[in-house]
């Protein structure tokens, strides 16, 4: 399913589009491909947070992913494998290993380059310094600089080029800007801009003989849209971060990214003029990577490697009926049928009269479609393994625990406070004055006593006056009869219940209307380019808020 693409113009094609092209796939790179030409191919995932195959083993997995980098290669032997940034975290297995895991897969897979995902640096650039380390292949970033020494982070090249059939390939890897305020890098670790970056770069790379450049980059698609439009010289942008299928066009340069977990392979092959020393024409596929690929033999010693941890998490531990929402956007500001069955299991488990969480402690940030459970699951969603803790609140402060829940919402903002709660009902208008939002509390069907005393579960974390829960500190504590945990209390309702079903009861009403009064910050859809795929954010902020 290749698309012809004449120099300088692009064609944005969904995915449904280009499956329907796919017995012309040989025949069209074949014809493209003029006897002048030097075909490099370059394989291309991004955003690959497990070796193991995703969507309850429909599609992804590394080790089919490793069997068709070298069927691909068998036909095209100039190929370099690409990997367009986030894999180091978040996953369950990260919780444990920290991303060594997949350097170890990476490493089996052949993978030739990586640049840097504002996940990448989630553990601190200390720990990130070891897996690039321990990385066979090359990371790239050249606009992540240590800015006391004014050296690429890590000491990694600024770009490489690659000789391959007689043509020189140059690469060079571009990381989010926002990575300094989303995730965890060093006081010292700075983000410059793609575009002054790139405007120095391409230039030395075309110098040291680049007849094709590369840029593999970690940017939202209008970042990488600017990028083709304000440095000159890109061939084609190998991109991430957004989780969707997207091909897309700025400036003449085409743009592609996978969606997430190599639940496909991006095929893209570079034809180049040797004499002219130039990109003549450029054709790309799709390659669904799902169970019709089987798994390569060569990859067994890393499953067997994580075999323990991978065995347990996928343990089944019950069903669900309907899709379980545990987005992160959702979980930090609205009612979700997830939090509402996990309050719901806090409560029951502990025996308090109301429960009170965090929409920043749910995780996965993810649909979980109807179907079974998981231990995986169960860990995806509230990872952090934190002690239930029972307090004694008064009616007064548990309405001040929910006007700070509902303080800081805001027309796109998604605030880690936000409480998702069990036993207790209450309305919230975000367009008041912070403070005095909150009205209509009921506890058990009946209006809030200020006065009365109450017990409340929650996290530990919270309790202690996480996500500055401040009014909670120091509440005398109801001795609870055995140790909880967050994770383990959902796991034995879920258990218990065998196939849940939770639905929202509309125990979280919200009085204004953020649709309404949302900012024009959506980025503009490009037309066609979309595959039916939700778009996943993977910019969250680790930790509470
Ligand atoms: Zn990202």
């Amino acid at each position: 399913m290749a698309f012809i693409r004449t120099r300088g113009r692009a064609l944005a094609l969904a995915l449904a589009a280009a499956l329907l092209f796919a017995q012309h796939a040989t025949l069209a790179r074949q014809a493209q491909q003029r006897a002048c030409t030097v075909r490099v191919t370059l394989l291309q995932v991004n955003d690959v947070y497990r070796f193991t195959p995703a969507d309850r083993g429909a599609r992804g997995g590394l080790a089919r992913v490793s069997a068709l980098r070298k069927r691909v290669m068998q036909e095209s032997p100039n190929t370099l494998f690409l990997l367009a940034g986030d894999t180091i975290s978040p996953s369950v297995e990260s919780i444990t290993y920290k991303g060594a895991q997949m350097i170890d897969a990476w490493n089996q897979v052949g993978l030739d380059y990586s640049v840097f995902g504002n996940h990448e640096f989630d553990y601190g650039d200390e720990e990130l310094l070891k897996r690039v380390k321990e990385s066979k292949f090359k990371w790239l970033g050249a606009n992540v600089v240590d800015s006391k020494t004014g050296k690429t982070f890590a000491g990694t090249p600024l770009f490489d080029v690659r000789e391959m059939g007689g043509v020189k390939v140059g690469i060079f890897g571009i990381a989010l800007p926002e990575t300094k305020t989303t995730s965890k890098p060093g006081p010292t670790t700075e983000f410059r801009d793609p575009c002054e970056t790139a405007k120095v770069v391409i230039p030395q790379m075309r110098a040291a003989g680049a007849q094709a450049v590369v840029a593999l980059t970690h940017l939202s698609l209008e970042q990488d849209k600017a990028l083709a439009r304000c440095a000159p010289g890109i061939d084609v942008i190998i991109g991430g971060h957004e989780h969707s299928l997207l091909q897309s066009s700025s400036a003449g340069v085409p743009i592609f990214k996978m969606t997430a977990d190599a639940r496909e392979l991006g095929r893209i092959d570079l034809n180049i003029d040797p004499s002219a020393g130039r990109v003549e024409s450029i054709d790309w596929e799709v390659i669904p990577v799902d169970a019709s690929v089987a798994d390569d033999p060569a990859f067994a010693p890393v499953v067997a490697k994580y075999a323990r941890l991978t065995n347990e998490l996928a343990q089944p531990v019950g069903a669900t009926s309907v899709p379980l929402d545990a987005r992160s956007a959702t979980s930090r500001s609205e009612e979700t049928n997830v939090a509402d069955f996990i309050a719901d299991s806090f409560r029951k488990a502990s025996g308090a009269d109301v429960a009170l969480i965090n929409g920043g402690s749910i995780r996965a940030d993810d649909v979980l479609p109807a179907g079974d459970l998981t231990v995986r699951d169960v860990l995806s969603i509230l990872p952090f393994g934190n002690d239930l803790a029972v307090i004694e609140v008064t009616g007064d402060v548990l309405l001040q625990a929910l006007e700070h829940g509902v303080s800081l919402t805001a027309p796109g903002a998604e605030p880690g406070r936000f409480p998702q709660v069990s036993g207790v009902r209450f309305s919230f208008d975000a367009s008041k004055p912070p403070g005095s939002r909150v009205s209509g509390v009921t506890v058990d069907g009946r209006p809030l006593d200020t006065k009365r005393t109450y017990t409340l579960v929650t996290t530990s974390f919270v309790a202690g006056g996480g996500d500055q829960y401040a009014m909670f500190k120091g509440r005398p504590d109801v001795p609870l009869k055995q140790k909880l945990t967050d994770s383990g209390v959902l796991r034995k309702a879920i258990e218990d219940a065998k196939t849940i079903a939770p639905r929202t009861d509309g125990r979280i009403r919200r009085l204004d209307t953020p649709a309404e009064s949302r900012p024009c910050a959506a980025p503009t859809p490009t037309p066609g380019a979309r595959a039916s795929l939700p778009a996943r954010a993977c910019g969250s902020t680790p930790g509470g808020e």
